[in-house]
């Protein structure tokens, strides 16, 4: 089954145009959705997943019409949005036999299974009777996806689930996602780097509503591959640089500025040539027509 976005489009009703012509191929496996703040991955999760309408453009997965059939839609979609609240005074064992009641499995035996096998997946099952509001961040995310697996999507959506979590948790919670993409389209929107670069098999940039580059991460690298060239230099040094080199990152390192560059050839003196990241690749696309945000 796939995933295939067609020139999708959407204006708020304030100016803002969140999508500008999308269009995606998204298989099974993990797919990461990488881009800055504001650059419309929300409105294009909230979109995928029958929350939203879009103003032109077309979705299906599979043999479904995801604008149109809706319902259908929902019965094999998982969706852990960016904010996701949890009843503070229940324990996860009552609150995920709930949902499945609410999503229809009506026979106690099947749903302890289920709730049971949830719980060990997601890691949860020792924390199994700890009310929820006692949960740290980590934990209610893996929740997140346990309520999210009740239904055996086909289709998963998680938006931003790492931001706020601490490396531990992080890794715990993007190998249980990269478990369940072994079976599932799951798309993992981040505006983070490293999250996409260890799991996703396929990823996109966007920034300002638009995809600026589709492929592998592998694929990507390869495309700056030879061409990252860097510079410690001076903090005095910075402004010159800016508006003598196209910088597309500038980091402190042990307190100095070091300038990264693209190019097919040593800019100069001084600049040794870098291995290339995909960090490199997404503020190569980012700020490939912009000033890189300063860092002094
Ligand atoms: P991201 O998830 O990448 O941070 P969003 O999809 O949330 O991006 O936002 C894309 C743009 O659309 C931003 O400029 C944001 O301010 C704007 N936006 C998002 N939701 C709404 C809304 N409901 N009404 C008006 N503007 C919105």
């Amino acid at each position: 089954m796939q995933l295939v976005i067609q020139n999708l489009n959407k204006t708020y009703a304030n100016g803002v145009q969140a999508l500008k012509d999308v269009s995606l191929t998204i298989r099974q496996g993990m797919f990461g959705l990488l881009g800055p703040n504001g650059a419309g991955k929300s409105s294009l999760m909230r979109t995928i997943a029958t929350l939203q309408e879009a103003d032109s453009g077309s979705i299906t997965l599979g043999d479904l019409n995801v604008l149109t059939q809706k319902d259908e839609v929902r019965k094999i979609l998982g969706y852990l949005p960016q904010e996701f609240g949890v009843y503070p005074r229940v324990d996860a064992v009552t609150l995920l036999d709930h949902l499945a009641v609410l999503k229809g499995i009506r026979q106690k035996g099947e749903r302890t299974d289920l709730v049971n096998a949830l719980l060990h997946k997601t890691n949860l099952w020792n924390a199994r009777t700890k009310n929820l509001g006692g949960y740290s961040g980590g934990m209610k995310q893996r929740f997140g996806i346990a309520q999210a697996l009740i239904a055996n999507p086909k289709l998963i959506i998680v938006d931003e689930p790492t931001a706020g979590l601490d490396p531990a948790e992080r890794n715990r919670f993007l190998n249980l996602l990269s478990e369940i993409g072994e079976n599932t389209i799951v798309i993992l929107s981040t505006h983070i780097v490293e999250d996409v670069k260890e799991l996703c098999t396929d990823m996109a940039i966007i920034n300002k509503g638009q995809v600026l580059y589709k492929g592998s991460p592998a694929d990507a690298l390869a495309e700056v591959s030879g061409k990252v060239w860097k510079k410690a230099i001076a903090k005095a040094e910075l402004e010159a640089y800016r508006k003598s080199h196209h910088i597309i990152s500038e980091r402190l390192i042990a307190g100095r500025p070091v300038i990264t560059v693209l190019s097919e050839h040593s800019p100069e003196d001084g600049f040794e040539r870098a291995t290339a990241d995909l960090e490199d690749v997404y503020f190569a696309n980012i700020f490939g027509h912009a000033k890189p945000e300063p860092v002094a």
